[in-house]
């Protein structure tokens, strides 16, 4: 009988080749994958107390990359069969959930010496951290995780505020 060897660290393993290839290297059981999503998002925001031009508003283009981790469903009779999360779904609940408190939207402390803009413009939301990306993106995150499905787990997520500046964070830092 022909058989192949592999080795795993040290040891040499000989598997004939009768052996169907799922049993020997469990191919049914790598099925993990990471799904992402990317939004752009305009904001302004302000970093009261801070020493540098920052201080004052100003705003960016955010982009921010949203990945998931999790099994496609295997379930033929569920339409998002072969999904671990439609990308639609994804869609929506950024959409609904933080797009629409972080587009176009000045986001500032809740003790900001800007207070009061909203009088004259709505689209103001005050925040209990300093908004800077860092704390932009955790705050996103923990939104995020009231919102996706029981069995979808968010791996990382990514926000960007300039070409060359961004933040991230990662499940696996946070356990
Ligand atoms: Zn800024």
């Amino acid at each position: 009988m022909s058989s192949f060897c592999v080795f795993f660290g040290k040891n040499l393993f000989v598997f004939p080749y009768s052996l169907p290839l799922q049993r020997i290297f469990k191919i049914d059981k790598m099925n993990t994958v990471r799904l992402t999503k990317e939004f752009d998002f305009e904001a302004a925001h302000a970093l009261d107390g801070y020493g540098g031009k920052c201080k004052d508003i100003h705003g960016h283009s955010y982009h921010l990359k949203i990945t998931t981790i999790g099994k496609p469903i295997e379930d033929a009779a569920n339409p998002t069969c072969g999904m671990v999360i439609d990308f639609g779904d994804l869609k929506q609940i950024v959409k609904k959930h933080i797009l629409s408190i972080f587009d176009h939207y000045l986001i500032l402390r809740k003790d900001s010496r800007f207070r009061g803009l909203e009088k004259t413009n709505p689209r103001v939301r005050y925040v209990d951290y300093q908004p800077t990306c860092e704390n932009m993106l955790i705050d996103i995150v923990g939104i995020l995780q009231q919102h996706l499905p029981d069995e979808v787990k968010l791996h990382s997520a990514l926000l960007r505020e300039t070409a060359n500046s961004y933040a991230e964070w990662f499940a696996s830092d946070n356990d």
